[in-house]
C-alpha cells in the first residue's frame, strides 16, 4: 500500500497537522515538531500530545507513516565544539519530542563541514551525534535524508550515508529518507525507468533497500547534477512527470511515508489525487 502525504504546518500546536494532512486526502505527513528556525521551543503541552495522538488516532495516520523534519540549524557534524554541542542538544530535545508524540522516525540533514574538516572526519562526527542520541533515547529512528550537495552539506552520494551508518551502533534505529529532487541534483538521474532503475540499483548496493524509511517526492526546478536543492511541483519541473509514476507503481516503495515538500501547497490535494491515479 502507498501512504502518501505532504509537509504539513503545525502553526497553532502539533495537534494541528493530522488535520491539515487529513483535509488534502493524506494518509501520511510531515511536521516540524518546533519552530524549524529556532534554537530552543517551549515543551510540547501535554494537552496538545494528547490532542495530536487523538487526532492521528481517529483519522488514521500511523506512527510509522509520520516523517517529522528536524530544525534546519542542526549541524550533527559540525566540525567546532561549541556549534557540535548545541546541535546535539538540539536533536536530543527533537528525538524526545518525537517519543512524546508516539512517533517513530526523526527526519534531518545529515550535516556540514563548513570547508573545515575532510569529508571523512565530518561523516564520523555524524554518527558519533547519532550514536549519542539513540543512547538517550528509546524507539526513535534517527532518518538520515540525502541532500543536493548544496554548499558543504555532505550526503549527496549514497556511499557517504553508508559510510555514516557503518559508524552508527544501533543499526536497528538508523535509516535513510530519499528525497527525489535531491537525488536528482545531486547528480543520479531519474527521468525515465532505465535511469530510474539504475539509481535505485546504486543506492540498494551503496546502502541497501532495507534502511529506507520514507520519501521526499518533489520534483526539481534545477538540472541534474547542479547541487542546488529547489524543489518544484509534480511534474512541472526538469525531473518530469515520468517519475512520479515510476515511484507510484513501484513496490518497493510500499509502506513507506512519501512526502510531498513541494512549494505550492494549494496543489497538495490535487497532487496526491494525481499520485494515487497512478499507483
Ligand atoms: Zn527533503
Ligand atoms: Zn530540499
Amino acid at each position: 500500500m502507498k501512504y502518501i502525504g505532504a509537509h504539513v504546518s503545525a502553526s497553532g500546536g502539533v495537534e494541528n497537522a493530522p488535520l491539515n494532512a487529513k483535509e488534502i486526502g493524506a494518509n501520511a505527513f510531515a511536521l516540524f515538531t518546533k519552530n524549524q528556525r529556532q534554537w530552543v521551543s517551549p515543551p510540547i503541552s501535554s494537552a496538545s500530545i494528547k490532542a495530536f495522538r487523538e487526532n492521528c488516532e481517529k483519522y488514521g495516520f500511523l506512527p510509522e507513516m509520520i516523517l517529522p523534519h528536524d530544525s534546519y540549524l542542526i549541524n550533527l557534524g559540525h566540525p567546532e565544539i561549541e556549534g557540535l554541542e548545541k546541535s546535539r542538544a538540539a536533536f536530543l530535545d527533537e528525538m524526545q519530542r518525537c517519543e512524546q508524540l508516539g512517533l517513530k522516525l526523526l527526519n534531518f540533514h545529515p550535516g556540514s563541514h563548513l570547508q573545515k574538516v575532510e569529508m571523512g572526519k565530518c561523516l564520523a562526527t555524524i554518527a558519533e551525534s547519532i550514536n549519542f542520541v539513540l543512547d538517550r533515547t528509546q524507539g526513535v529512528t534517527a532518518v538520515l535524508e540525502n541532500t543536493a550537495g548544496q554548499g558543504s552539506n555532505v550526503g549527496h552520494v549514497f556511499e557517504q550515508l553508508a559510510e555514516i551508518i557503518d559508524q552508527v551502533e544501533d543499526k536497528s534505529r538508523v535509516g535513510v529518507c530519499i528525497d527525489t529532487c535531491h537525488t536528482f541534483t545531486a547528480g543520479y538521474d531519474l527521468r525515465d525507468k532505465d535511469e530510474y532503475e539504475r539509481t535505485w540499483q546504486k543506492f540498494d548496493e551503496a546502502i541497501g533497500f532495507k534502511y529506507l524509511r520514507g520519501i521526499h517526492l518533489n520534483d526539481s526546478k534545477k538540472e541534474l547534477g547542479s547541487r542546488v536543492d529547489r524543489h518544484d511541483n509534480v511534474g512541472k519541473g526538469l525531473i518530469g512527470i515520468e517519475m512520479f509514476r515510476l515511484i507510484m507503481q513501484d513496490s518497493r516503495l510500499d509502506n513507506l511515508p512519501i512526502i510531498l515538500e513541494t512549494p505550492e501547497e494549494d496543489l497538495w490535494a490535487e497532487e496526491i489525487r494525481l499520485l494515487r491515479s497512478f499507483a
